[in-house]
């Protein structure tokens, strides 16, 4: 029986486990640095708009950057990380809007065809079923979401998002701590929690772990495959150490994200009665605007339909339930084309994640806040000062990708098309920072690349055996 090592238990992890169910002669340990503390959050009051950040104002959140943070000794220059560890990773902040790579980034990245065959499987793990997809058709049925399809113009186009439904929301899906818990209770995996790999060796045909466990370092030794879905830092840092390619650049992609707050007087005139029941904080349109070959995506949605409670007010607040009726709120991320970003290792393993304004940035981005704000108006949608196009800080939007896509050491990949990393026999990496740019919402993509790979790695062992 071969064992494998998964590192990280957010949703790339709990994608390569799905796929890993079909072949049972695998011995799984998963490691994860975080513990059950934060299956707390689950019980913690959400709120969405904070003073600085695009994050849940969540102590979790602050608690668990902070073991992050001294984890890789990262030191922060001019960007606010949003990565963070804990059991779960970064599963247990949203709310699960999945956006479905459409065929043109597919073409683009010759995304193989064998690996979209599998995404019947990714939707059905992110609860995306028939009828959730009906739920969907109905809620976009209410007047609110049809006014917005009125917002339709050469450089904008007001879409639908697909996304998951889960009824209990957040709690169920998106919270992949439980999973893994489950499945060790289960046996089917073995789970060792507030473990954190420090460093991957291989020696020969098998790999050593060295994991810190509380102030203890251990040894773990005798892995055939290791699997890193420690996050797009913990995985650069651990494919960085397992090169020695310190004091270099691993460049990756984000988007600059903006809020986006919109008045319109005759969206109070639409009931929301009968959909009261489906109240809930998902984004149902997709926002699309193109300026020269620059891309920037959001989503947004009638306020009415956004809970009090994920916004911090109570279900009474009188001031708050008039203005929202005339509202529409979103985000906007800007193509990641025009931040230029990159984490960097030292010899003593300490990590800086540095954010670079790219030159004509902020003319670009003027254009794309001037073709919005203009389309809205001339559809009535009047944009409200200060809390339209209010930027988060670069970096709040979590969705950094690719750091290992494109990385070359010495003119060679450092992940060939299996995502393994290069000299090595049985390392593979399987989180976003294995996925090519150009997504704003990268989840998807992510689940799909390492449901893919795992597949392969099945395969390979089948046929040998
Ligand atoms: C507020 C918010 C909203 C978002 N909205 C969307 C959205 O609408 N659509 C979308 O597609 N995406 C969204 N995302 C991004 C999405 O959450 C991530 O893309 C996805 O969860 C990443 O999963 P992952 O498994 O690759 O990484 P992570 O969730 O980061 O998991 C990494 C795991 O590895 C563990 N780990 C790290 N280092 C080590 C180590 N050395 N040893 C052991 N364990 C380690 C961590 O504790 C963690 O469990 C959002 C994120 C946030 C925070």
């Amino acid at each position: 029986m071969e064992k494998i090592a998964i590192i990280g238990t957010g949703l790339s992890a709990m994608s390569t486990i799905e796929a890993l169910k079909s072949y049972k002669k695998f011995q799984i340990s998963v490691f994860e640095t975080g513990s059950k503390n934060n299956i707390k959050f689950l019980k913690e009051k959400k709120t969405l708009f904070p003073n600085k950040s695009f994050k849940y104002a969540s102590k979790i959140f602050e608690t668990e950057k902070k073991k992050f943070k001294k984890l890789y000794k990262i030191q922060e220059n001019k960007f606010f990380l949003s990565s963070v560890g804990g059991l779960g990773g970064l599963s247990n902040y949203w709310g699960g809007g999945v956006q479905i790579p459409n065929d043109d980034y597919y073409e683009k990245y010759k995304i193989p065809n064998k690996m979209q065959d599998y995404k019947k499987e990714i939707l059905s793990i992110l609860n995306l079923n028939k009828k959730n997809i009906s739920l969907l058709n109905v809620i976009r049925k209410n007047p609110l979401y049809k006014k917005l399809n009125t917002i339709n113009d050469k450089q904008i186009s007001i879409e639908d998002l697909n996304i998951s439904l889960d009824e209990k929301n957040i709690k169920k899906t998106f919270t992949t701590g439980k999973y893994f818990i489950d499945l060790h209770k289960k046996k089917k995996i073995k789970l060792y929690l507030s473990h954190s790999v420090k460093n991957i060796v291989q020696i020969k045909d098998k790999y050593e772990l060295e994991i810190e466990k509380k102030d203890k370092n251990i040894l773990l030794k005798d892995f055939d495959i290791v699997i890193s879905c420690a996050g797009l830092i913990g995985s650069s840092y651990l494919v960085g150490k397992f090169h020695n390619e310190f004091n270099k650049k691993f460049v990756f992609y984000n988007n600059d994200i903006y809020q986006l707050c919109f008045f319109n007087k005759n969206l109070k005139t639409y009931k929301f009665n009968k959909f009261n029941k489906f109240q809930f904080p998902h984004p149902l349109k997709k926002i699309k605007v193109k300026y020269k070959n620059f891309l920037s995506e959001g989503s947004i949605l009638p306020m009415s339909f956004l809970n009090n409670k994920i916004l911090g007010f109570s279900k009474n607040n009188v001031i708050y339930n008039y203005f929202k009726k005339f509202l529409i709120v979103g985000n906007f991320f800007i193509d990641s084309k025009l931040s230029e970003n990159y984490l960097k290792i030292n010899e003593k393993g300490e990590v800086t994640v540095k954010f670079k304004k790219k030159k004509n940035s902020q003319q670009i981005i003027k254009k794309f806040k001037n073709i919005v704000n203009n389309t809205f108006k001339k559809n009535k949608f009047f944009s409200i000062p200060y809390l339209n196009f209010k930027n988060y800080q670069i970096g709040s939007d979590s969705h950094y990708t690719s750091s290992l896509y494109f990385y070359k050491k010495k003119n060679k990949k450092i992940l060939d098309s299996n995502c393994k990393v290069l000299d090595s026999r049985n390392f593979f990496v399987f989180d976003s920072s294995s996925i090519p740019p150009g997504m704003f919402y990268p989840t998807f993509l992510t689940m799909l690349n390492a449901f893919f790979n795992t597949k392969k790695i099945i395969k390979k062992y089948e046929k040998n055996k």
